[in-house]
C-alpha cells in the first residue's frame, strides 16, 4: 500500500516565512536553532540557512542546539560555525526562530522555551512525524533532507548559494540520503546536488572529512559493539530483527565521544538476515539513545512514535530507558504490534514467493 500523498507547504507558509524574515527590523534578533545531538542534515542546514541570512543583512544573529554544545569531530570544518553559541548563551527573547531538522518540541530540550518567547517561530523540516509545533510550518516529507526546504527558502528570499552555503546544504543532503544511495535520491536531489557542486565545493574531500575519517580507538570500538550484535530472525513478524548497544564504558575504554557511535547503524543495517535494525547507544543509567532502521517493510517510524520518539519510515529513534535488554524487549513488543496490524505475520511471508 502505497502511503496518502505527503502535504507540502502551501504558498501562504511559503509567503509567511518569507515576510517573517524580510520583516525584521534592521536590529532584528534571530536565534536558528537546530535538533539535540545534531546530525549533518541539522547542522549543516541551520549554518547554511544562517550564512544566508547574513548575506541578506542579518546581523543579529545566533545558531545553536540543546545540549552540550560540542560540535561532532567530523563537522569541525563546516562553514558557518563562528554562528554557533552554546544554548546557555542563546538569546533568551529573540525577534525570530528558526528551526531546522526538528520533527517535535522534545528534540528543542531546554531551548523549546524560545518558541513561545519570539515574536515568531518558523519551522523547516521534513519529517512526516513533525507533529506541527511552531507558527509557520514548511514541512515537506517528500524532501530528502531539511537541507532541499532551505534552499527553496533561500531561493524565495533572493539569497545566491556561495561555496560556504553550498557546503552546508551539500553536507546535509549527503548525510540524509546515505550519500545518493536511499530511495529518495530523486533526479530534483541530483540536480540540487549539481547546483551545490557547480559553486566550486569539492565533494571528495568533504565525504572523506565527514564520513570517511576516525579515530583508531573508534575502528576498536567498532570491533567489540558489533562483536555483541544479535540475530533474531523471528521477530518483526518474521522479518527479522538485528541489534547492538554501546555502553558509556565501552566509549571510555577506547576514549571516545558518544557521537562516534553515528555510523554504526549502517554497519548494523546490512544484515541480510534482518530487516529491522537498532543500536541502542548508552547516554546515562537506565536511559539509551535508540536508532532504527528498515530495509523497507516495516516502519520503524511507527515503532519509534509508539515508544516516544520519532523519525522517517526507514529511518527512526527514541530514547529507551531501563536496562539494553529491557528497551529491546519494548522494541520486540512493538514490532509484533505492527506486524499484527499490517498483516505481515509468518503465515503471509510463507505466502510470499
Ligand atoms: P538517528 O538514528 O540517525 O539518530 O535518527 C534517525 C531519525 O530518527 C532522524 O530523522 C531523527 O530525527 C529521528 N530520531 C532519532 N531519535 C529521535 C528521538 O529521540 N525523538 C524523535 N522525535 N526523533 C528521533
Ligand atoms: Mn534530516
Amino acid at each position: 500500500m502505497s502511503p496518502p500523498a505527503a502535504e507540502q507547504p502551501t504558498e501562504a507558509e511559503w509567503a509567511a516565512a518569507v515576510s517573517a524574515i524580510t520583516r525584521l527590523p534592521a536590529d532584528g534578533r534571530v536565534l536558528l536553532i537546530c535538533h539535540v545531538n545534531p546530525d549533518g542534515d541539522a547542522l549543516g542546514s541551520m549554518l547554511g540557512f544562517g550564512l544566508g541570512l547574513r548575506r541578506l543583512g542579518v546581523r543579529q544573529l545566533q545558531a545553536t542546539f540543546p545540549g552540550r554544545p560540542e560540535v561532532p569531530e567530523p563537522f569541525r570544518d563546516i562553514p558557518g560555525l563562528d554562528l554557533l553559541v552554546p544554548a546557555t548563551e542563546a538569546d533568551p527573547d529573540p525577534d525570530l526562530v528558526i528551526c531546522f531538522d526538528v520533527a517535535a518540541v522534545s528534540r528543542l530540550g531546554d531551548l523549546a522555551d524560545r518558541l513561545d518567547r519570539a515574536g515568531a517561530a518558523i519551522v523547516l523540516d521534513h519529517h512526516a512525524s513533525n507533529t506541527r509545533f511552531g507558527g509557520i510550518h514548511l514541512v515537506d516529507p517528500d524532501a530528502a533532507a531539511t537541507s532541499v526546504v532551505v534552499e527553496k527558502l533561500l531561493v524565495r528570499l533572493g539569497v545566491p548559494l556561495d561555496r560556504g552555503i553550498a557546503e552546508c546544504l551539500y553536507i546535509a543532503l549527503a548525510t540524509d540520503t546515505g550519500s545518493f544511495r536511499f530511495d529518495m535520491t530523486t533526479p530534483a536531489v541530483h540536480e540540487m546536488a549539481a547546483r551545490l557542486l557547480a559553486t566550486g565545493i569539492r565533494p571528495g574531500e568533504i565525504s572523506r572529512r565527514i564520513f570517511d575519517t576516525r579515530p583508531f580507538g573508534a575502528v576498536r570500538l567498532y570491533g567489540d559493539v558489533l562483536g555483541r550484535t544479535q540475530l533474531e530472525p523471528l521477530a518483526a513478524g518474521g522479518l527479522g530483527l538485528v541489534w547492538t548497544y554501546a555502553t558509556l564504558d565501552d566509549l571510555a575504554r577506547h576514549g571516545q565521544r558518544p557521537y562516534t557511535l553515528e555510523p554504526l547503524i549502517d554497519s548494523v543495517r546490512c544484515t541480510a538476515e534482518a530487516d529491522v535494525s537498532c543500536v541502542l547507544k548508552q547516554v546515562a543509567e537506565g536511559e539509551w539513545a535508540v536508532s532504527m532502521r528498515s530495509k523497507g517493510p516495516t516502519d520503524v517510524s511507527r515503532v519509534a512514535v509508539a515508544l516516544g520518539g520519532g523519525g522517517h519510515r526507514l529511518a527512526a529513534g527514541f530514547t529507551g530507558y531501563g536496562t539494553a535488554a529491557e528497551v529491546v524487549d519494548a522494541i520486540r513488543a512493538e514490532l509484533v504490534r505492527g506486524a499484527a496490524e499490517s498483516g505481515n505475520g509468518p503465515a503471509d511471508l510463507q505466502d510470499q514467493d
